[in-house]
């Protein structure tokens, strides 16, 4: 569509006053010694929660449960497997729900001694629920890896990286030291979780879709994926690709696998070839993300804003969000 035959473009009364972003770039972070780049195993155990939640009658389905539950029973311990004869340590990602339906392969994730991280209670849908429930939401989550595998997780990821503007405050609150759930950097950053550094800080380790084993084999009918199934030769390509050039820029990898997607057999020998480029890479730091997270805390950084944007006043057309 052009503006032709509408005349000059007159100025508005306003100028965009208040609108501009104060959010600044982030910048890549020094490594340790030796340490070009990092990358980062996640493994988001989520089991039936997705799927419960993304419709509670599923429950009834007996297949597409047995399709989620081959993750716990049958996806972990392969990985388990991979990781210890690579002698990897990886971060995994646990609903509270998932650690009360299988405490036993919780147990045995934190035994190898893997990262057992935070990642809600029941996969719930996070987008517009309020403090007070998420607060709940959190706690649940942080009871059942106390209660499970005795762990009191340092990280937290949301489910489906759905956060909230109040999420960060209310993983300070309870002693969380990062996230893995935000998309707007390639380096691990200091998020400040207020107007001001009193208000405390996160370290931020930014993810992104096209590191997520979702986007690729999921397919359940009638429930989630985009129904298509990809060759996992198409997803080594992808990763590899993206782990060369954050190699290069000095930034942090974090790959997101779901066991019952990863730990098929042709996907879980895929992961076995991005840990070889992995190894051969210089430099690159293959640790876990509360490995990152301390080391970005050790190094007093400036902390960044992630603000919400704000919307013209001078513009009735756009349309405003419900209170
Ligand atoms: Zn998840």
């Amino acid at each position: 569509m052009t503006s032709a035959g509408r005349g000059p473009a007159r100025p508005g009364p306003a100028s965009g006053a208040g609108l501009a972003s104060s959010a600044v770039p982030p910048v890549p972070i020094s490594w340790p010694a030796g340490v070009s780049a990092a990358a980062c195993l996640t493994f988001d155990m989520d089991a039936e929660a997705p799927i419960l939640t993304a419709d509670i009658s599923s429950i009834n389905r007996m297949t597409p449960m047995s399709h989620q539950s081959y993750g716990p029973l049958v996806g972990v311990p392969r990985i388990l497997e991979l990781l210890g004869r690579h002698d990897i340590k990886a971060t995994f990602f646990v609903p509270g729900y998932s650690a009360h339906r299988y405490p036993e392969i919780v147990r045995r994730i934190a035994e190898a001694g893997h990262e057992i991280a935070h990642h809600s209670y029941f996969h719930e849908n996070t987008i517009g629920m309020d403090e007070k429930t998420e607060a709940a939401m959190l706690d649940l989550g942080l009871r059942a890896l106390s209660d499970t595998a005795g762990v009191r997780p340092i990280g937290y990821r949301a489910p489906m990286w759905e956060m909230n503007y109040h999420t960060p405050r209310l993983l300070a609150e309870r002693g969380f030291e990062y996230d893995s759930s935000l998309m707007d950097s390639d380096h691990p950053y200091l998020l400040a979780v207020g107007e001001t550094r009193d208000a405390g800080t996160l370290v931020e380790v930014a993810v992104s879709w096209g590191l997520d084993d979702w986007e690729q084999y999921a397919y359940l009918p009638g429930l989630t994926g985009p129904g298509v199934i990809e060759s996992p030769a198409k997803a080594l390509e992808m990763w590899v690709l993206e782990l060369e050039a954050m190699h290069q820029l000095g930034a942090a990898f974090v790959l997101c696998c779901h066991p019952f997607l990863s730990g098929r057999p042709s996907r879980a020998a895929v992961l076995e070839r991005l840990i070889e480029r992995m190894k051969s890479l210089d430099g690159l730091w293959i640790t876990t993300v509360g490995a990152v997270a301390k080391h970005t805390a050790s190094l007093n950084l400036a902390p960044r804003t992630c603000p919400q944007p704000a919307l013209p006043t001078d513009a009735y057309w756009v349309a405003r969000p419900p209170d």
